[in-house]
């Protein structure tokens, strides 16, 4: 079916005060559109329920990367070039840069911003898995004011999602505390480029003393939202990182994880493919940590 245009109205406010105004008049009535690279899908598709839409793409206090001494605070509405551009980014947050790099194409890593790809809540998003294991926050803000919560908190099943009527995701925050840390990130799907991922993976890894002192790991496509892996993450710590911690860990993946059969892939095949991303993740961080 095609989207009849007359259904849509479009409004463009020069700023984000004006957007929240609008949105606070009305609530619930206004769609937000960034980059517009999965709102334009559904569109094309004539699934986007008819509706209002305004803009915030390009809007300036969103688009900011503020470095402060203990954190970066990126704007909702960076695009996926932003972040891949930016040294800082690059250096300390390399899970997102590499996230950023992988995602569409460069015509859609021009136009697709991180809070697109948040609110979208696609359990196979790219930029989400990273943002886990980096502790980010959220900082959101409507008409009323503004109010932070955990990244981590935000999904709450598939979808769904924390944003009251009339709030957006203003900025996200990242900690500055991961420099020294061992970082490995893979996506796997049907080819290298413009593919959503069957399963893909962000994970941090401190070994002191040749124990691993700190673990993080996320899995994207695996449950209907982006996962920790809270369990696999503790067996890991006080061990060595050998071979045989790896196959260990391996084994934790399979009951924390709720794949699906789907176009992409099927349940056995991102059980199996999780369980050994894992394993290299393991085997990775004690051929880092033995080269230290
Ligand atoms: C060809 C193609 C390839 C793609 N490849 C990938 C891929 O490899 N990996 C991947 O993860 N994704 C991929 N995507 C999906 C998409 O590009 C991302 O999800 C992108 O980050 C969406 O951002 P956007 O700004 O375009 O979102 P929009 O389409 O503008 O909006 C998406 C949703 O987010 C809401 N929204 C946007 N910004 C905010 C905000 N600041 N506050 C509150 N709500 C907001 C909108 O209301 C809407 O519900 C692809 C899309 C296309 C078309």
């Amino acid at each position: 079916m095609r989207a009849d245009p007359s259904h849509y109205e479009l409004v463009a406010p020069q700023n984000l005060e004006a957007v929240l105004a609008l949105m606070d008049r009305e609530p619930g009535a206004w769609t937000p559109i960034a980059g517009g690279t999965d709102l334009m899908v559904l569109y094309a598709a004539g699934k986007l329920p008819a509706c209002k839409l305004v803009s915030i793409w390009n809007l300036p206090e969103l688009r900011q990367i503020e470095v402060l001494p203990e954190e970066i605070r990126m704007g909702a509405g960076c695009t996926y070039t932003d972040l891949r551009t930016n040294d800082i980014i690059a250096r300390e947050f390399p899970l997102l840069a590499s996230a950023a790099a992988w995602t569409g194409g460069i015509a859609n890593q021009n136009r697709g911003t991180v809070g697109g790809n948040i609110v979208n809540a696609s359990p196979a998003a790219d930029s989400l898995p990273a943002l886990l294991v980096y502790e980010a926050s959220l900082t959101l803000v409507s008409a009323r004011g503004e109010r932070k919560l955990p990244y981590g908190q935000f999904h709450q099943a598939y979808k769904r999602h924390a944003l009251q009527p009339g709030e957006l995701i203003r900025t996200i925050r990242l900690p500055r505390r991961f420099s020294g840390y061992f970082s490995y990130a893979r996506k796997v799907g049907a080819r290298r480029a413009q593919a959503i991922a069957k399963v893909c993976i962000a994970a941090l890894g401190k070994v002191e003393g040749g124990k691993i002192v700190d673990a993080r790991i996320a899995l994207g496509s695996v449950a209907p939202v982006p996962l920790r892996l809270g369990d696999t993450e503790e067996a890991l710590l006080g061990k060595n990182p050998e071979r045989e911690l790896a196959t260990l860990a391996a084994q934790t993946v399979a009951r924390q994880i709720q794949p699906i059969d789907d176009i992409r892939s099927t349940v056995r095949y991102r059980t199996a493919v999780a369980a050994n991303l894992v394993a290299e993740f393991v085997e990775a961080l004690g051929s880092q940590a033995g080269r230290e």
